[in-house]
C-alpha cells in the first residue's frame, strides 16, 4: 500500500499543476460578447463579470441600445454599475463613478476566447471601458489618468480622487454641445 502513496501525491500534484496552467474552460455566456447592447460607454467588473452602462441619456422606450429622441434632462440620479456605485446628473450631461484599480484578479472564466485576447493588454487594471453597441464587435479603451476617450456622443476621462488607487471616471455627453 505504501508504494502506492508517493505516485498518487505526483498525480495529484501534476492535475493542481495542469488545472493552474490551462486556461479556465469559456463560459457557456461570454460577459462581454454576449452582453446586451448598450448605447452609453460600459464598465466591466474583470473579476465578477459585471458589465453595466453609464448611461447619461434618457433610453429609447423600446429600441435597444438607442436614445430618446426627447431627453428632458436636469435630474440627478445614482448609478449602479459593474458593482461600483456612481451618479448621473443631467443637467450637466455628465456620469461620474469611482474605479479602484489594482485590486479587483482578473478572472477569465468570465470571458471567451476571443474577448480574453481582446482584454489582455488592460487586465492589470481590473476594469475595463468597453463601447458595446454592438457586443459582438465590442471595442476596449483602457482606463488610466490621461485617458480621453470619445466614441458617438461621448467623451471619457479620469481625474485623482482623494483616495490613492482610484480614479473617478466622468462620461459626458456632447449630443447638445
Ligand atoms: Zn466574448
Amino acid at each position: 500500500m505504501k508504494k502506492y502513496v508517493i505516485p498518487i501525491i505526483a498525480v495529484i500534484l501534476i492535475l493542481v499543476l495542469a488545472l493552474a496552467i490551462l486556461p479556465a474552460p469559456e463560459p457557456e455566456r461570454c460577459a462581454i460578447c454576449d452582453s446586451i447592447p448598450f448605447h452609453a460607454p460600459a464598465l466591466v467588473n474583470l473579476e465578477t463579470g459585471e458589465v453595466g452602462e453609464l448611461e447619461v441619456y434618457e433610453p429609447h422606450p423600446f429600441k435597444v441600445a438607442e436614445l430618446n429622441e426627447y431627453q428632458q434632462g436636469g435630474t440627478f440620479s445614482f448609478i449602479h454599475a459593474a458593482g461600483l456605485n456612481g451618479y448621473s446628473d443631467t443637467a450637466n450631461w455628465e456620469t461620474h463613478i469611482t474605479v479602484p484599480l489594482n485590486e479587483n484578479e482578473y478572472e477569465e472564466k468570465h470571458f471567451c476566447r476571443t474577448c480574453r485576447n481582446l482584454i489582455s493588454r488592460y487586465k492589470k487594471q481590473g476594469y475595463i471601458l468597453l463601447d458595446l453597441k454592438d457586443p459582438g464587435k465590442p471595442v476596449a479603451f483602457e482606463i488610466h489618468i490621461d485617458m480621453n476617450h470619445a466614441f458617438r456622443c461621448y467623451e471619457i476621462k479620469a481625474t485623482t480622487t482623494e483616495t490613492e488607487g482610484e480614479l473617478e471616471i466622468i462620461v459626458s455627453g456632447t449630443l447638445y454641445a
